[in-house]
């Protein structure tokens, strides 16, 4: 190994050192994006070590958070970048930590390391760290940059910054409808089978990219879901599964109660709901949350539904639970994010609208929802809506 020497970092002018800075910062939110739906309670980080050379910077670690949210994406670079770490660059998705939990924080190690500067792209609002991860490594003697790619690690850690400022997690809807707008037949006629199955592998990818998925108990009695991803090489990477029963109707027979060995299920009932069919309920391993209602025999209270997960960690939830939970979320400011699958073919008779008055708004209004899309999948057109953060 012998005396670890620096590399003569060659003067990059201020313009060429951001730029450098930026396509680092980059590949570290991809490398960020690999860890959504499979790290919380913590926040999905990335991390790029690097040496600048004259043909270029020259990564010598990568790393992102591991499943469960440890170890962190520091660590994971500077133990693949080893003594290479010495005199080098790391940018990194979020501030490093600098509070003891499980580990020592992310600071101490980057210091240890060797690290001759530090790129940030945003502040950590967690109140244990907010700006002392950034205090720490400066009063190390660790020159830092903040803002590199602000923007988009705002949007890669926007569920952990809802959680930790909002206390609830990114909520992002998805619905399905007919090219004439319906979202299902009515009540009592044959499902409805509305998307093709490209649209549905991109439906099983987006789950995987969430903490937890959630539908209304609605949709359990009319489909009996399993609510699982069954993509190869995504198999393990299923949600949580949260279902919403204010008055605990679920039956113990459905799938997500006593079906096949899956994801954890969660309830989340209304706080005046049946005792007896929680307890029926333990003994099967599902828990149940409860929350108050809008007021008496009303609906639950969608924000305290979202604050009950957010306490069990949930950063970033997927909501396929029909139009009329859809259009609640929507009505009360809760949608983030609005998947809109429009499949060719028509229903041509009675069913069920898919967009209430709430969700046609965020279609609608460029002001506070930007559109992505249209993408096909097969013969289905897939519009993203997304809020402006
Ligand atoms: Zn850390």
């Amino acid at each position: 190994m012998g005396e670890p020497t620096r590399p003569a970092a060659p003067a990059l002018s201020p313009a060429d050192q951001a730029s450098v800075d930026a396509r680092m910062m980059r590949e570290a939110l991809s490398l960020a994006r690999r860890g959504l739906g499979n790290t919380w309670p913590n926040p999905a980080v990335g991390a790029v070590i690097w040496h600048d050379t004259p043909e270029g910077p020259r990564v010598v670690g990568r790393g992102f958070t591991q499943p469960g949210g440890r170890p962190h994406a520091e660590t994971m670079a500077l133990a693949q970048a080893g003594d290479r770490a010495r005199g080098a660059f790391m940018a990194v998705t979020l501030e490093p930590c600098s509070h003891h939990g499980r580990t020592p924080p992310c600071c101490e190690a980057v210091a240890a390391a060797g690290i001759a500067r530090v790129v940030s792209a945003i502040e950590d609002p967690d109140p244990r760290v907010n700006g002392r991860g950034h205090i720490h490594l400066r009063a190390a003697g660790i020159p830092v940059t903040v803002g590199t790619l602000a923007a988009e690690a705002r949007r890669v850690n926007y569920g952990f910054i809802l959680k930790v400022v909002d206390g609830r997690p990114l909520v992002t809807l998805k619905l399905a409808r007919t090219a004439d707008g319906f979202a299902a037949s009515p009540p009592g006629a044959a499902r409805l089978m509305i998307t093709g199955r490209a649209a549905a592998a991109k439906v099983h990818k987006l789950r995987a990219r969430h903490d937890a998925i959630m539908v209304g108990i609605g949709t359990v009695e009319a489909d009996d879901p399993l609510l699982t991803v069954r993509l190869s090489g995504l198999a393990g990477r299923s949600p949580v599964r949260v279902v919403l029963d204010p008055d605990l109707r679920i039956s113990p027979e459905a799938s997500l109660v006593s079906g096949p060995a899956g994801p954890p299920t969660w309830i989340v009932a209304a706080d005046d709901a049946s005792w007896g069919a929680e307890q029926g309920l333990s003994a099967f391993g599902v828990p149940v949350e409860r929350v108050r209602r809008t007021g008496p025999g009303g609906p639950p209270d969608l924000r305290a539904v979202l604050a009950s997960l957010a306490k069990r960690g949930v950063t970033r939830l997927f909501c396929e639970g029909g139009p009329r939970l859809g259009e609640a979320l929507a009505a009360a400011g809760l949608v983030d994010q609005f998947v809109l699958l429009t499949a060719p073919r028509r229903l041509d008779g009675p069913g069920v609208p898919a967009l209430g008055p709430a969700l046609q708004a965020i279609v609608d209004d460029r002001s506070q929802f930007e559109a992505l899309g249209p993408v096909m999948l097969g013969a289905d057109e897939m519009r993203c809506f997304r809020r402006i953060i």
